[in-house]
């Protein structure tokens, strides 16, 4: 089924300034493998983002594995996670023999609830794995508070809110480590796909470095090149691989490094963050003009000091939520759900999850909280035709309670 307005099949715009920069980094004929231009990329985003370290990778769910991984995970360990996000946040977990509690949301933001999480908290809580839904600032400030207190590493999945502010700061520095996806749908693309961490330890920039480059060291590299050879490597460089053998085993490692072509794009990218995310929360702001003139709805609406990067636009009904989706596809809007509440899916149920865990989540998916297309991809004219199709459903719905609810009172 085609839409008139469809959802975000790309969630920035891909002009002739990201064009331009690969076509430069092309004619260069340098490298276009972890060269320059990731290099700047990193930097600029390490700027924006407020850490001290960002590392470019090639997904966002990667980056996720990566940070998952930093945690160093031993049988046992429980980790809290929100059950109100897509599935990657979460997929790595299935790898560690870990218990995830699932901490249910705030029915306001969907975002986990730090009244929830503190009740969740054990002396194995290893990690706290949130994402800013549709870049909606999490409550970081209580849920910071709780975390330093027991010494739990918190995992902010940030692939919503790159333009999100909370308080004075941004998305991936607000916690441990943040997790970035550049993925065609999200709210700048490195062409398609492309992730980034950002963290402050520079332990875990040495331990990313090496797991995303095949845990190669400089060290074996340099030999081949140091002009010496009537003298053995192992002679030369044995007291440093003695150090290194002994600092513990050696794991796989993996290529997960952003191509050049990739890194330029996301600097373009970078440039019309700010104009990209502003169209959004203009497109947003004219949804809630018209939702919010209706009985029995309610808004998605970040409270003062935070800015929302309006990633999804969500707002929540009262009732008749299925039949509203009925309308405006009939209208066509394609509206989607975002997202199932993942301790439901098998993977979770299989390990034990059940209905019941988490009562807002459920409520809001299955009831209540719908999303509708708002992406900078959008012309005028079909932003003029999501809001008129909107008003014309929720009219429709509410002159349909209306008349049932004058009947029940007759019959
Ligand atoms: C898109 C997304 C991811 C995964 O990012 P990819 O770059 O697609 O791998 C992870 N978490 C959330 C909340 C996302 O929306």
């Amino acid at each position: 089924m085609s839409f008139a307005v469809p959802f975000a099949r790309r969630g920035s715009l891909v002009d002739d300034s990201d064009v331009a920069a690969v076509a430069r980094l092309v004619s260069e004929a340098g490298t276009l493998s972890a060269g320059e231009w990731r290099d700047r990329f990193e930097r600029r985003f390490a700027e924006h983002v407020g850490a001290k370290h960002a590392m470019s990778v090639t997904s966002g769910t990667v980056a996720l594995e990566l940070a998952i991984q930093l945690l160093d995970l031993a049988p046992g360990d429980e980790v809290i996670a929100t059950p109100q996000t897509f599935q990657a946040t979460l997929q790595p977990l299935l790898d560690h023999d870990v218990q995830v509690r699932f901490c249910d949301v705030d029915p306001l933001s969907l975002n986990m609830d730090p009244v929830v999480l503190r009740t969740l908290i054990t002396e194995r809580t290893k990690a706290i794995l949130l994402v800013h839904y549709a870049g909606y600032p999490a409550q970081m400030d209580e849920i910071m508070a709780i975390a330093r207190k027991h010494g739990i590493i918190v995992i902010e999945d940030c692939a919503h809110a790159l333009g999100s502010e909370y308080l004075g700061r941004r998305p991936g520095n607000l916690a441990d480590i943040g997790c970035f996806s550049f993925h065609s749908t999200k709210n700048i693309t490195t062409l398609g796909e492309g992730g980034m961490l950002t963290f402050n330890r520079d332990d875990w920039a040495e331990r990313v470095e090496r797991r995303r480059s095949n845990e190669v060291d400089g060290i074996f590299v340099s030999q081949a090149n140091d002009g010496e050879p009537f003298l053995l490597p192992w002679m030369k460089f044995s007291a440093d691989v003695y150090r290194m053998a002994c600092v513990g085993v050696r794991r796989s490692g993996t290529n997960a490094t952003l191509s050049e072509a990739a890194a330029a794009a996301g600097l373009a990218q970078l440039d019309k963050l700010d104009s990209m995310v502003a169209r959004r929360q203009e497109i947003a702001a004219r949804l809630d003009e018209v939702i919010g003139s209706f009985e029995g709805t309610r808004l998605h609406q970040t409270p003062v000091g935070s800015t929302h990067a309006r990633h999804l636009y969500t707002f929540f009904v009262e009732d008749g939520r299925d039949d509203l989706v009925r309308s405006l596809h009939g209208l066509g809007v394609e509206v989607q759900l975002r997202y199932f509440p993942l301790h439901l899916t098998p993977e979770w149920r299989w390990r034990g999850h059940r209905a019941g865990e988490c009562p807002e989540a459920e409520r809001s998916w299955f009831t209540s909280h719908m999303n509708l297309p708002c992406h900078p991809g959008l012309t005028d004219l079909q932003v003029d035709h999501l809001v008129d199709a909107v008003a014309t459903s929720l009219s429709k719905e509410n002159a349909c309670r209306t008349s049932m609810s004058g009947s029940m009172r007759v019959g």
